[in-house]
């Protein structure tokens, strides 16, 4: 099914340059990028779009983290794109992350780990709407 996901280049990747290896694994993959925007999150921002792990204990540093520096949003399109980027991201923590994963190869730590991806697509259509209006998306 064609599907259509939401990436965030985090803060420790772009800070090591690395967004246009990361934005090549997508491409290499047949997956195409139909909206793409550098920001830096506000700590209220980061708060509502992380607001389903509110009750976790990795949440404040997780969200002081995520507004350190600029990211790069972007959203994918592509066959099963949701799994597919969940697959190419690896686990959440790159010290489990298949070998060639973008975690396995860019993140630092758990927290500071390179990207993130939307996990299904009910997420997915909520994570796209917070950053894009329907005619930034360009398919
Ligand atoms: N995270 C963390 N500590 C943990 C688990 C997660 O700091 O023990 C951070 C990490 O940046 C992760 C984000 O919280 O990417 C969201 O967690 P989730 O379980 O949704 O992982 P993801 O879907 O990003 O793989
Ligand atoms: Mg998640």
């Amino acid at each position: 099914m064609m599907e259509r996901t939401l990436s965030i280049i985090k803060p420790d990747a772009v800070k090591k340059n690395v967004i246009g290896k990361i934005v090549d694994r997508f491409e290499s993959q047949g997956i195409r990028i139909v909206a793409m925007k550098k920001l830096q999150l506000s700590l209220e921002e980061a708060k509502a779009f992380y607001a389903v792990h509110k009750e976790r204990p990795f949440y404040e540093s997780l969200t002081q983290f995520m507004t350190s520096g600029p990211v790069v949003v972007m959203v994918l399109e592509g066959e099963g794109v949701i799994a597919k980027n969940r697959a190419i991201m690896g686990a959440t923590n790159p010290a489990q992350a298949d070998p060639g994963t973008i975690r396995a190869d860019f993140a630092s730590n758990v927290e500071q780990n390179a990207v993130h991806g939307s996990d299904a697509p009910e997420t997915a259509a909520q994570e796209i709407a917070f950053f894009f209006s329907g005619r930034q998306l360009i398919g």
